[in-house]
């Protein structure tokens, strides 16, 4: 049988830096290693670089781990939401199976590829090259517009060089990114990760010649970006407040389909609706693109967002005036005709908390705290005074303690936010609203987010009267350790920490 060298495969080997050997020693390096663990390995195996633009793009600090889902799962997210792309992981069998698992559970509706490695394919550098082979297998032009392949923490500790991958097969994009628990701190980051580095491909290409026209053809009028996953009837509802100043909402970015970036890049200006795609921005700067913070929610919020988007896009005050009183009124009405009555609490992962905090309180509702697992950026910086001159403790970075404390602090009568504290407030009989689920995904734009708001938030809060009651019904049967069914009296039994230090063998009785 003849057997082709493959002359590229080769180099790529040899120009990989060498595996780092000890990154995949013992039972291997996964979220129970440790972050400086992993970060060292990352480091002793070439990997500085790209850590140090992940530290970039995404500070940490206070806190700095992700308390909530693997953050890759941002980036499968992407890859799996846009047409004709596939999205291949290379990482640990346990991190594959729960993200695949969580994807699915999601609705992804797509195959996720994996390319699983041992130790050994892992030292010897074979698994860069099965993931080449995997590339090459799957960069079917007929099947697919790109590729994507993700390194997981081990991968990225241990150097598997995705920049060494071809970057085009056949006319297929192939994108490689690193996206490890340990740089990236938060799923919606993540989602970044993966919509810059295509945004970075697409200008690239678009400098080097002509590009696909989006599907329905170039809008006549000069179009508005808008950064941040949103509910699917807030892109049209920005198109109608966009509409009287001359402009037209452009695609949504992550984008469902990749020709879709080279009318991201085209607009005339980017509204930044979630204000922590950094990677992205940097793309959209690079391609002179203006950039906008904040969003159209509330009246106030609308009034200042037009006048930006209107000063960016260079329309005229007269123009920008005459659309803010058309525009304006109908928001007022809907605010007026939706209040919301009480103190809340309001914590998430999502990126657009402060936003919605802002409709709350334009709402009538008082809130004194908002958390967010995102970072600050220069595109917060507007929502997080606006909120701060209305006495709401702004804070960015939330861990999961800073939103309990908040919630036992305040003592709100409404908490929304992550799954545990939506638990703890159901405990103390608070009425509670998962942020992901319930909130992030409803209309918030313009009058339409002031109505529909306003429905989920009353409905919750007229709710209190039912845990009182169900507080009352329960009260008395066990809790913590003594919940459960039991036979006997429950008795607590102490943790062997707690115990003290076992008595060596020979000294027991
Ligand atoms: S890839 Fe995700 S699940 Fe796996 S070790 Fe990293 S953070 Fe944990």
């Amino acid at each position: 049988m003849a057997v082709s060298l493959d002359i590229a495969a080769l180099r790529a080997r040899q120009a990989a830096p060498a595996i780092d050997v000890a990154a995949t020693q013992g039972d291997g390096l996964g979220c129970h290693a440790g972050k400086v663990a992993m970060i060292a390995a990352a480091e002793a195996s070439g990997m500085s670089e790209t850590l140090a633009q992940l530290r970039e793009d995404y500070p940490q600090g206070p806190h700095d781990q992700p308390q909530s889902m693997c953050p890759a799962f941002g980036s499968l997210r992407v890859g799996l939401r846009m047409r004709r792309t596939s999205t291949i992981l290379s990482g640990s069998a346990c991190c594959v199976y729960g993200l695949t698992f969580t994807s699915h559970f999601y609705g992804a509706r797509r195959s996720v590829g994996y390319v699983p490695f041992n130790s050994e394919t892992l030292v010897t550098g074979k698994l860069f090259e099965d993931i080449r082979e995997a590339v090459h297998a799957t960069a079917k032009p007929e099947d697919y517009d790109a590729v994507v392949v993700i390194n997981l923490c081990v991968p990225t500790a241990s150097g598997v060089p995705l920049r060494l991958l071809p970057k085009e097969i056949d006319g297929v994009r192939v994108i490689g990114i690193d996206v490890p628990g340990f740089g990236v701190p938060t799923h919606a980051e993540a989602k970044d990760v993966l919509a810059g580095a295509m945004l970075k491909f697409a200008r690239a290409e678009v400098e080097q010649g002509p590009v696909q026209a989006p599907k329905g053809g170039r809008s006549e009028r000069p179009t508005v970006a808008l950064l941040g996953e949103m509910f699917p009837a807030d892109p049209m509802v920005i198109g109608g407040l966009l509409a009287p100043l001359g402009l037209a909402a452009g695609p949504v970015v992550p984008t469902r389909e990749w020709r879709e970036l080279y009318g991201a890049l085209d607009s005339a200006a980017v509204a930044a609706i979630h204000p922590f795609y950094t990677a992205s921005i940097r793309e959209f700067e690079a391609a002179g693109r203006p950039i906008v913070g904040s969003a159209p929610v509330g009246v106030e919020g609308t009034e200042a967002w037009l006048e930006r988007i209107g000063a960016a896009c260079n329309v005229p005050t007269a123009t920008i005036d005459a659309a803010k009183a058309g525009i304006l009124a109908g928001i007022r009405g809907a605010l007026s005709a939706s209040p919301i009555q009480g103190r809340i609490t309001l914590s998430g992962y999502e990126g657009s908390e402060l936003l919605v905090a802002r409709l709350l309180i334009e709402s009538g509702a008082e809130v004194p705290y908002v958390g967010t697992a995102c970072p600050r950026t220069p595109w917060s910086d507007a929502d997080r005074e606006w909120l701060e001159a209305r006495g709401t403790e702004v804070r960015f970075r939330a861990s999961l303690e800073d939103d309990l404390y908040a919630f036992h602090h305040f003592r709100p009568d409404l908490a929304i936010g992550t799954t545990p504290v939506v638990q703890k407030a159901k405990e103390a009989a608070t009425p509670a609203l998962y942020f992901t689920n319930l909130i992030s995904a409803r209309p918030l734009m313009g009058a339409a987010g002031a109505g529909s708001l306003a429905t989920v938030i009353n409905a919750a809060l007229r709710n209190r009267p039912r845990f009182d009651a169900m507080r009352d019904f329960f009260e008395g049967v066990g809790t913590g350790y003594a919940a459960g069914v039991w036979q006997d009296v429950p008795q607590k039994k102490l943790s062997p920490k707690a115990e003290g230090p076992k008595k060596p063998i020979g000294e027991m009785a």
